[in-house]
């Protein structure tokens, strides 16, 4: 269970992001919805959350944006009076192979998914090392650990995640900080929509996956059943990265 703790998820309007936070939710922490675009679907995953009695929030933040992400860490502190768990959810995808790839859509994807998740951690950290506690789950990919051809630009982003997470749970476990990592593989959400890969149809558990799939992943690394794991990455995938 998560009762009374605050629970801050990156793009927690829609998909993987709505999930965790209506889970958590569910658990008992409050919620703080960061959305960078769109704010009704932020407001409506906030209201759902708070149908669980809990205090839940939409804020407004797009992650890739260093003073950005301070000032909306400062407001969540400010409205819930401490965070004890931070999701970096919020990620993009500019597909391309790398022959024709833009550098604008290899350097947008590598700030919002893998920069994004160092803004939040920079800035929820003194939080966290303050009151020598908190949970960082990372939300990476099985493009990050096993390529995709088409992702240059994901694939190194979500694989600069793993690295920044184990970095981050060795430098910060003498503090009791827990940082790890979840790998999805395919979960329908509007990121995979209309998607058509070869790879669907290698997947072990014969489906892909749902948000709530990855979602009670998520609850259980920031619950106390997981205060021993840390630097950890940990694939939601049916098994098609194994
Ligand atoms: P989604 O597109 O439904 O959700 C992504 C969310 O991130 C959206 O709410 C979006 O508004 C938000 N976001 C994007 N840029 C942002 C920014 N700059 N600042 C703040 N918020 C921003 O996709 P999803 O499938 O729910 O993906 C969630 C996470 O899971 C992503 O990091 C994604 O890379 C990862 N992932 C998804 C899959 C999959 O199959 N769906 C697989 C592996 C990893």
């Amino acid at each position: 269970m998560l009762n009374s703790k605050v629970a801050l998820i990156t793009g927690g309007g829609r998909g993987i992001g709505r999930a965790i936070a209506l889970k958590m939710a569910e658990e008992g922490a409050s919620i703080a919805v960061i959305y960078s675009g769109n704010r009704d679907a932020a407001e409506e995953t906030a209201r759902a959350a708070g149908e669980y009695g809990v205090m839940a929030e939409a804020l407004k933040c797009d992650v890739s944006d260093f003073s950005a992400a301070k000032t909306v860490v400062e407001a969540v502190k400010t409205r819930f009076g401490t965070i004890d768990i931070l999701v970096n959810n919020a990620g993009v995808t500019a597909d391309g192979l790398v022959m024709t790839m833009k550098e604008d859509a290899f350097d947008r994807v590598i700030a919002v998914n893998l920069k994004g998740a160092f803004n939040m951690i920079r800035h929820v950290t003194p939080i966290f090392v303050k009151k020598r506690g908190g949970r960082i789950i990372n939300i990476s990919s099985v493009a990050g650990l096993i390529g995709n051809p088409g992702q240059a630009n994901y694939a190194a982003s979500k694989a600069g995640v793993v690295g920044l997470t184990k970095a981050i749970a060795r430098e910060l476990s003498s503090r009791n900080i827990c940082c790890n990592a979840i790998a999805p593989g395919f979960i329908r959400t509007g990121m995979t929509e209309g998607i058509d890969s070869p790879l669907i149809g290698q997947i072990p558990l014969g489906r892909m996956g749902t948000p709530e799939d990855v979602a009670s992943l998520a609850a259980f690394l920031a619950s106390d059943g997981a205060a021993y794991i840390t630097g950890e990455v940990v694939r939601v995938d049916g098994g098609l990265a194994m």
